[in-house]
């Protein structure tokens, strides 16, 4: 089985991507929902994030997600040390996943593919490309937030163009060139390599 990534910075359109392959019956795992989720039921996970930022970080068992964004927002290092925990947490939980799949193929949807390290347990990854100033748009219709805001998440990201350049195939979503076509193609494309 291939396990492919499908990354792409905020506001590509990577969920969009992803969904429709679904649609084609090939199985998702949602690396940011599925990081949060863990966050508040991995038991090793939530031990280690305990001692990183105190039982403050918890009230019965319930991460206290606004408190702990408040902490990591305005401080990289503590973002950063955050980060070290849950993306091995994310990536663990993904390759159970994935070896409960038994499809041609698994995609792996994840915004820090590459800043998180994941793309070393993958076989291939697809990169969704939009331009920028589209995507600030869509973030900011999407999530009822400020042009500075969208910017300030998309600075804790790598530059668009360089996440690109490491990808294995890229899918334009710039609205203008048709996405199913792309992704019906790409589909073709895994599914043969799968069969070699
Ligand atoms: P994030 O990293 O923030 O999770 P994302 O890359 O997963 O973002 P989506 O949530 O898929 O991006 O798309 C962002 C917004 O843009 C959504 O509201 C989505 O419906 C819209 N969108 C994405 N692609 C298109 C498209 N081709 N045409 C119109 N709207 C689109």
């Amino acid at each position: 089985m291939l396990r492919i990534g499908l990354t792409g910075g905020i506001g590509s359109g990577k969920s969009t991507v992803a969904r429709v392959f679904e649609l084609l019956g090939i199985p998702v795992y949602y690396a940011d929902d599925r990081a949060k989720r863990l966050m508040n039921e991995d038991e090793e996970l939530k031990k280690e994030i305990r001692s990183l930022f105190g039982e403050a970080a918890y009230t019965d068992g319930n991460l206290n997600r606004k408190w702990l964004a408040s902490v990591v927002f305005n401080d990289s290092e503590k973002l950063s040390r955050l980060n070290q925990v849950v993306h091995p947490a994310t990536i663990r939980d993904a390759g159970n996943w994935m070896k409960m799949q038994t499809s041609p193929y698994v995609i792996k949807e994840a915004a820090l593919l590459f800043e998180s390290g994941a793309q070393k347990d993958l076989d291939q990854v697809i990169g969704v490309f939009a331009p920028t100033p589209l995507r600030i748009q869509r973030v900011m219709k999407r999530d009822h937030v400020t042009r500075e805001e969208v910017m300030a998440r998309m600075n804790r990201q790598i530059e668009e163009d360089i996440k690109m350049r490491l990808c294995d195939h890229i899918i334009t979503n710039n609205e203008q060139e048709m996405v199913i076509p792309q992704v019906i193609s790409l589909h073709q494309q895994l599914l043969a390599r799968a069969r070699e």
